[in-house]
């Protein structure tokens, strides 16, 4: 739930209206009120509904709106402001998004500098220490070009070399501590975070800095691997590394190749690979796929057998997630790749690497050998279908019964027809069996017991639940979630919505306006499209992303979610959007005339004569529910061309 909606959710808009000093009384479901912004004390022209959690006033002002535009309206404030004081009411912590205040841009300009210059004084210390040196070039394979290229760096054995140089510098402890440089003691004061390691500086997507890990010399030290502390510029599961040096062959080649450490990427670059990166030692994070799908959607992994192989693969299919998520384990999830892959609409395939060797080692011995191991990729399923099978034997019943019953609810979870049936039939090829002995399997296998679901995968069950509403969103009743809808679509192609305007006008009926739709925020985003519209300095989409203001990137994120896997033609999207926009218009009109008839009675029976403002509006939402029957009748009849 967005933010936004929480607030919804916990606000009581009769609570507030009433607060505000309107009285109400109830009417039906609703509640009826003088209204707070135009001045007639006669007829009671406001109207709340509890369950949208929205207002109008059917008198003079003719608007309205949800709590936000209340609060807006009543105290003449714009929307943040309204968010701030509603989010406080309600108890809602406010997220501050990515964009940067200028004070947190310099606070984190400043915290790059700082791990600029400590790249520079780790690799001074690598530059004058042969033995290290010497392990690099040797053991590892690293050619001095390398080296230099990706900015290795040693950090001295000793508590305090860094923490001693840089105070030297006018660094004060607590800029060491917030980059990371530092940990502090139980006891208080602070020393060296990485002693005796080889130093990697990690660089975000744009070739900043943002941290560093860092690997043991002594094979006594542990742990093996030690990054940065989780910083400002540092967030583990939004860095990828190598990034900022591969980016541009990920594009070239299209396609991205994931691997599990540090020193492997640099040898694959120095290979002549240069589209290779690797997550920071945890699990994949669906934002890193993202980051990588604004280059490519191919994107394969190349794991060790023991994170793809079969352990991790039972692993992943039975225990909860939690214990995957180990430091130092790129970690393999079927089922969470999965889904991944289906939302992002990525091509995501595992490449498994032959026993014992990891990336470096294979380039050193074979470079061919590499392509061939990428090329040879296999689909998530595929994968978990094979390595399940390695050295079983297949001829055996209960082998075959086992293996099915892990791999079908992975093939069922799948998000298309097409892919299901294709990945049944490779199964039944691949296990020697009739496909047709699958049919209904997966609804009666005992042994393959669902893991329990963490709160990931429930949170990403949810999300696939959205994708799948999102196709049927227009069939759906709630006006909130065809709004959603709506907005959705034209938030992700602006450019549909001059189209979406001729069409209504072709079958008789207003442009898209903003109070077509209940909700502050999405008036706001649909003022932002028309905006895009306007304008020829940017692409449409990405005018809004940038026009828009800080409070609505939860929304946005939600939207983008939604929609993220929107394929169909622009026609039946079309289609869809205006028949989306004729079933929100007629919720409305109908309510307005259920309201308007509640209101006009009781004027009349007030003896209030000037109830016929009321008439007109009874009119006019008449008249609209008339347009919107013909037009939908000639929309069902007509193709849309
Ligand atoms: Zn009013």
């Amino acid at each position: 739930m967005s933010t936004i909606d929480e607030i919804k959710s916990r606000i009581d808009i009769v609570d507030l209206v009433s607060e505000a000093g309107v009285k109400l009384r109830h009417a039906g479901k609703n509640y009826t009120g003088f209204c707070p912004f135009h001045d007639n004390k006669h007829t009671p022209a406001f109207v709340v509904w509890p369950d949208s959690g929205t207002w109008r006033c059917f008198g003079q002002c003719n608007e309205g709106g949800d709590i936000f535009k209340f609060v807006m309206k009543r105290e003449n404030i714009d929307f943040k402001e309204a968010l701030d004081k509603l989010a406080a009411r309600a108890g809602v912590q406010v997220p501050s998004f990515t964009k940067e205040t200028p004070q947190q841009k310099e606070a984190y300009e400043n915290l790059r500098k700082l791990l600029e210059d400590a790249a520079i004084f780790y690799r001074n210390h690598l530059l004058a220490n042969k033995e290290i040196l010497g392990y690099l070039r040797t053991q590892r394979g690293l050619t001095d070009a390398s080296i230099e290229t990706f900015g290795l760096g040693y950090a001295p054995r000793a508590w305090d070399s860094a923490l001693a140089h840089f105070t030297q510098r006018g660094y004060s402890e607590r800029d060491m501590l917030e980059a990371g440089l530092l940990s502090e003691r139980d006891s208080g004061g602070f020393y060296d975070r990485f002693r005796n390691r080889i130093m990697i500086p990690i660089r975000d997507g744009s070739g900043r800095m943002a941290g560093f890990g860092a690997r043991i010399v002594d094979p006594n030290d542990i742990p093996k691997f030690l990054n940065s502390p989780e910083t400002p510029v540092f967030t583990k599961g939004h860095l990828l590394y190598g990034l900022d040096r591969a980016r541009k062959a990920i594009r070239t080649v299209d396609q991205a190749v994931i691997v599990e450490g540090y020193l492997d990427v640099i040898a694959l670059h120095q290979a002549g690979y240069e589209n290779v990166v690797s997550p920071m030692g945890t699990a994949l994070t669906e934002d890193q796929l993202r980051l990588l799908k604004k280059f490519t959607r191919r994107i394969v992994l190349a794991l060790d057998p023991d994170t793809a192989g079969q352990k991790a693969i039972l692993r992943g299919l039975d225990a909860a997630r939690a214990a995957m998520d180990r430091e130092g384990e790129l970690g393999f999830d079927a089922r969470g790749l999965l889904g991944n892959e289906a939302r992002l609409q990525a091509d995501l395939r595992v490449a498994s690497l032959p026993d014992g060797l990891d990336p470096d080692e294979i380039v050193v011995r074979n470079r061919d050998e590499w392509g061939a191991i990428i090329d040879n990729a296999k689909p998530i399923v595929e994968h978990v279908m094979v390595s399940l099978a390695e050295g079983k034997n297949l001829n055996d019943r209960n082998v075959i019964n086992e293996i099915a019953g892990q791999v079908l609810p992975l093939i069922n979870d799948l998000p298309t027809p097409a892919d299901r049936e294709f990945f049944t039939q490779r199964l039944a090829r691949f296990l020697r069996v009739d496909e047709r002995a699958f049919i209904g399997t997966q609804a009666q296998t005992p042994r393959t017991k669902r893991p329990r679901q963490t709160q990931a995968q429930s949170a990403q069950s949810v999300q696939k639940q959205a994708v799948s509403q999102e196709k049927i969103a227009v069939a759906v009743s709630s006006s909130k979630m065809v709004g959603e809808y709506v907005i959705g679509v034209l938030f992700k192609r602006p450019e549909l919505l001059y189209r979406l305007d001729r069409l209504l006008q072709q079958f008789g009926l207003l442009a898209l306006a903003a109070q077509d739709f209940e909700y502050t925020d999405h008036q706001m985003l649909f003022r932002l499209i028309r905006e895009a519209l306007e304008q020829d300095k940017a692409e449409h989409h990405d005018f809004v992303v940038g026009a828009m203001p800080e409070t609505l990137q939860g929304l946005s994120r939600d939207l983008t979610a939604q929609t993220e896997k929107l394929e169909r033609l622009d026609e039946k999207l079309l289609e869809e959007l205006l028949r989306g926009i004729v079933k929100l218009r007629r919720a409305a009109a109908n309510e307005n005339l259920n309201q308007l008839r509640y209101l006009q009675e009781a004027a009349h029976q007030a003896g209030d004569l000037r109830a016929s403002n009321y008439q007109d509006l009874v009119l006019q939402n008449t008249k609209l529910l008339r347009d919107l029957d013909q037009a939908s009748r000639k929309i069902s009849l007509k193709k849309l061309e």
